[in-house]
């Protein structure tokens, strides 16, 4: 422990105490306006606090300044937390009318239950509290959410208040900036607003439908994704959605992941199930035939949509969802070329994170768990060639002991909401489906098998892509690069003629030939986040000129349409990741 840190560790903590001390008041403030409310928990929680009720009415946010000036009216009257003790026998009686209560006291092992009272409210607490309520700082009730009692879905649904407080008026108001810059960032929001997708509860919930705009930036992704792959010496290859139960059995997924798994369909007497993961299609395709050790390392490379199961209360946009696509591929080598592809593959990793404007990521070697497959030679010599890979790339990483998948150790790179990618090597699958070559010596060997992703999933991908960009997309990504802009009517035959020479060249770009004004469609342009505006008028029609707009409100100065033309080209060319505003 360095010096200073056991002070932070006293801030923390009456931080914590204030922030549940604040949850109390909050349950008063609530029962003074609902009587017959019954409580169920209230812990303090980073930066704040919840308390879980049971009402008679749902709550609105309407609801909120009401219970925050009843809140404020306790606090400014500072009245002391006490703490008491009672028997259960007492503690039954006094809250004979709180049904969640009477649960908690009943798995209380002690004889004595402690109580906690300020004012008319008592909530039976560990505690400990501030001392009144005079000392609770600067507080904001934010929002009201579902929460099932003990996060158990069989019991009743409660309604739960969140807030936030913090010692002072400054650090509240700081927290709430950030908040509200967080929002503005939400890929859900932003999502809806440039129409880029949608998720239908009609469908069900975490299912992905990509409008035609969220869809031209997937498809550019994956096309740019499809090419650096091959170029870099891996093969396409497809495989279904749907295989076999049994060959989940043989590789072990039915047994260890079944929570994940949707429920078999029965075809024609056969079970099967729709695929959690891509491994097993590309085995199959690798054991079609005999390979030699010169034919080696091959890697299979597919966008695979895979589907698994999460709890609907986890779900959330892009980023957590029920079906995904990856961008999977997998390699089989020997193990002499292990090093070399973990290379390899790091290599395209930190090329696409650049490309794609990521910087700021960590990199961690996650090692050997209690629970392995494979011998622990294999493991050493596997963990010992995944550091020998970083270290050839001055790649700087941390160890994250025990925490390897239990079939082989890997490699993560993490960014601040962005898994990024992984490499992981695998001794389970190649032995499970005996998945050999032949080497040298005419002998049938083991290959090694890494799987791989870099984006990660599609979906996920693009939720940070989205908030890292604001929805302001680089231009070789964003789903529409220009708009032209007639100023009158008598101009939309320059425009359309700037439109039909642009989309020869493969450039996405739209006319606004609304009878709006200017700076109305000048607007529109700008809500949309539209790199570059084309606004044509009397001018730019005689001189066969276009004045250029950026969505940074800037003004180009008026230029020839060629030249205007070489510089969007340059832009999409070399995936300029910003015009100097997100
Ligand atoms: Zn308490
Ligand atoms: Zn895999």
């Amino acid at each position: 422990m360095v010096l200073g840190e056991e002070q932070q560790i006293d801030e923390d903590n009456k931080l914590e105490v204030m922030r549940h001390s604040a949850a109390h008041v909050m349950a008063e403030a609530v029962q003074s306006i609902f009587p017959e409310a019954k409580f169920g928990i209230g812990p303090a929680i980073e930066n704040g606090f919840y308390y879980d009720f049971d009402l008679p009415r749902s709550l609105t946010p309407d609801d909120l300044p009401l219970i925050e000036a009843k809140m404020a009216e306790i606090i400014a009257s500072n009245v002391p937390f006490v703490r008491d003790e009672a028997t259960k026998e007492e503690a039954r009686r006094l809250f004979a009318a709180q049904p969640y209560k009477l649960e908690l006291i009943d798995e209380i092992p002690d004889e004595k239950v402690s109580l906690y009272r300020q004012g008319l409210f008592v909530d039976l607490c560990r505690g400990p509290h501030v001392s009144s309520t005079g000392e609770i700082g600067a507080f904001k009730l934010l929002s009201i959410a579902g929460a099932y009692w003990r996060g158990d879905e069989h019991r009743p649904m409660l309604q739960r208040i969140y807030g936030v407080a913090f010692d002072t008026k400054e650090a509240l108001a700081e927290h709430l900036k950030k908040l509200d810059e967080a929002a503005r960032r939400d890929h859900r929001k932003l999502g809806r607003e440039l129409d880029l997708f949608s998720i239908h509860e009609e469908a069900g919930p975490g299912l992905v439908h990509w409008h035609p705009k969220g869809a031209v930036v997937r498809r550019v992704i994956e096309d740019f994704w499809k090419d650096e792959h091959i170029k870099r010496g891996y093969d396409i290859v497809y495989t279904p959605h749907i295989a076999k139960l049994d060959l989940w059995r043989t590789s072990g997924h039915w047994e260890f992941y079944r929570d994940y798994l949707y429920s078999p369909m029965e075809v024609e007497g056969q079970e099967y199930i729709i695929k959690p993961m891509n491994c097993l299609g590309h085995i199959l395709i690798y054991k079609t035939r005999q390979h030699s050790y010169r034919e080696l390392p091959l890697r299979y490379a597919e966008l695979g949509t895979v589907y698994r199961y999460e709890r609907s209360g986890v779900l959330h946009g892009l980023s957590r969802v029920r079906g995904f696509t990856q961008d999977d591929a997998h390699i089989f080598c020997r193990f002499e070329q292990l090093e070399d592809e973990v290379v390899g593959v790091l290599d395209l990793a930190r090329f696409m994170i650049d490309t794609f404007g990521f910087s700021d990521y960590k990199v961690l070697l996650s090692t050997r768990p209690d629970k392995y497959a494979g011998t622990i030679e294999d493991w050493d010599k596997a963990t010992e060639t995944l550091s020998q890979a970083m270290i050839r790339l001055g790649v700087d990483y941390d160890i994250d002991p025990g925490e390897g998948v239990f079939y082989g150790p890997k490699i993560d790179i993490k960014f601040e909401g962005w898994q990024g990618p992984t490499i992981q090597v695998d001794f389970n699958l190649p032995q499970r489906f005996n998945v050999t070559y032949i080497g040298e010596d005419s002998q049938e060997h083991s290959v090694v098998m890494v799987h791989r992703t870099v984006l990660g999933s599609m979906e996920r991908f693009l939720a940070s892509l989205i908030e890292h960009y604001r929805g302001a997309f680089p231009v070789w990504l964003a789903p529409l690069q220009v708009k032209v802009i007639p100023v009158a009517d008598r101009h939309l035959d320059y425009a359309y003629k700037l439109e039909a020479e642009l989309k020869s060249e493969g450039v996405r770009v739209e006319v606004d030939a609304r009878s709006e004004t200017v700076n109305r469609k000048i607007r529109q342009a700008q809500l949309d986040k539209v790199p570059y505006m084309l606004v044509v008028g009397d001018r730019e029609v005689t001189a066969s000129t276009v004045s250029v707009r950026l969505r940074s409100r800037e003004q180009l100065t008026s230029q020839s349409f060629d030249s205007f033309k070489e510089m969007l080209r340059t832009a999409i060319t070399d995936r300029v990741k910003e015009l100097g505003w997100q």
